[in-house]
């Protein structure tokens, strides 16, 4: 394929992100608006996100992903997750305030994006000319433990949840917890409620014998919005051939991540960012594998969502066609997204 039918490509296909932390970077950024503008008289007004995470100076620093740049970069719908993994005891309130600001941002820029509650929403937006964007939380111990809260959330938009952070949480124990063990029983009674509600079940940074309980307990495809593969690079935040072949089973989706020492231990590039993609499509199947950019939260390896066209003319010199670039960069999730949430 010509650089120029790539680009074309790209621009035509419907490309969807797992992952972004943007949100809570934005805050961070001294409430940077949507559009990547700063509004001064915000720019010091403290909410959890901003008190218990302090503002990230010089305030304004470059974020990877607002409305510009995912128009820029073709970028059409991406899960923004709110990563509640370090506000120790206020993982919902700070959960709140992340949403509440989007929310705010969201309806200011109306015009520009919307939130999404099921794929038809996301194929909407794309015929209106308009961004989607999937609310998703990082890590359960935003639920406070309680069973009431999830229902709430969903109510709110929520559609996918990354059972844990790399950390221990109440549902299971993440991929760095030394001699962790599996989902705890308020995971799996977590994994249930997100089945019977339409969320999605995200098992990045989940350990393995957690991983292996999710496959254990649920019939539904569940997700890997940012990993790569473990037998291109040794880390633990990585999925292993047997557990992308297990989640493929399931009708499962593995978003390939952007964080440089996922891809490699060494020099990270993007070939080798290809290179984790083909290898996920060789085990999982080309029905199975997505983007999962990380942007804004650790996925430097492209400088921001303007590059993505990049990985587009990657794969396209890579001679894969049309159909199955298609599926990477957004077809699979969109699949997914449709059985999962509706
Ligand atoms: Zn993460």
């Amino acid at each position: 394929m010509h650089e120029k039918d790539a680009r074309r490509l790209h621009e035509e296909t419907l490309v969807i992100d797992a992952h972004n932390d943007s949100i809570v970077a934005l805050i961070r950024r001294g409430n940077l608006r949507l559009d990547g503008a700063q509004r001064p008289d915000d720019a010091e007004r403290e909410g959890a996100v901003a008190y218990l995470r302090q503002y990230i100076r010089p305030l304004g620093e470059r974020i990877q992903l607002d409305i510009g740049k995912m128009r820029q970069g073709g970028l059409n719908a991406a899960f923004f997750a709110v990563d509640c993994t370090r506000p120790w005891g206020n993982h919902l309130l700070y959960l709140m305030d992340a949403l509440g600001y989007f929310f705010r941002e969201v309806e200011e820029f109306g015009a520009d994006i919307l939130i999404a509650h099921s794929a038809s929403d996301i194929e909407r937006a794309h015929a209106e000319n308009k961004l989607a964007a999937i609310l998703a939380v990082e890590n359960s111990d935003a639920l406070e433990k309680s069973p009431h809260v999830l229902p709430l959330l969903h109510r709110l938009g929520v559609r996918a949840m990354t059972l844990t952070h790399s950390t221990r949480s109440w549902a299971g124990d993440g991929c760095e917890v030394e001699g962790g063990s599996g989902l705890t029983g308020f995971g799996r009674r977590l994994v249930e409620q997100l089945n019977e509600l339409g969320i999605v079940v995200d098992v990045s940074h989940l350990n393995e014998p957690g991983f292996w309980d999710v496959v254990k307990m649920t019939d539904a495809p569940f997700m890997a919005t940012h990993s790569c593969c473990r037998a291109l690079c040794e880390h633990p935040r990585n999925l292993r051939d047997e557990q992308l072949k297990a989640l493929a089973e399931k009708g499962g989706v593995v978003g390939i991540t952007f964080v440089p020492f996922f891809i490699s231990s060494t020099e990270a590039t993007l070939a080798g960012l290809l290179d984790h993609i083909e290898h996920a499509v060789s085990v999982a199947g080309i029905d199975h594998v997505g983007l999962g950019s990380d942007f804004d939260g650790g996925g430097d390896l492209l400088t921001d969502a303007t590059q993505l066209p990049e990985i587009t003319a990657g794969l396209a010199a890579r001679n894969y066609t049309e159909a199955d670039i298609r599926k990477i960069l957004g077809g699979n999730q969109l699949r997914l997204l449709r059985q999962i949430i509706g």
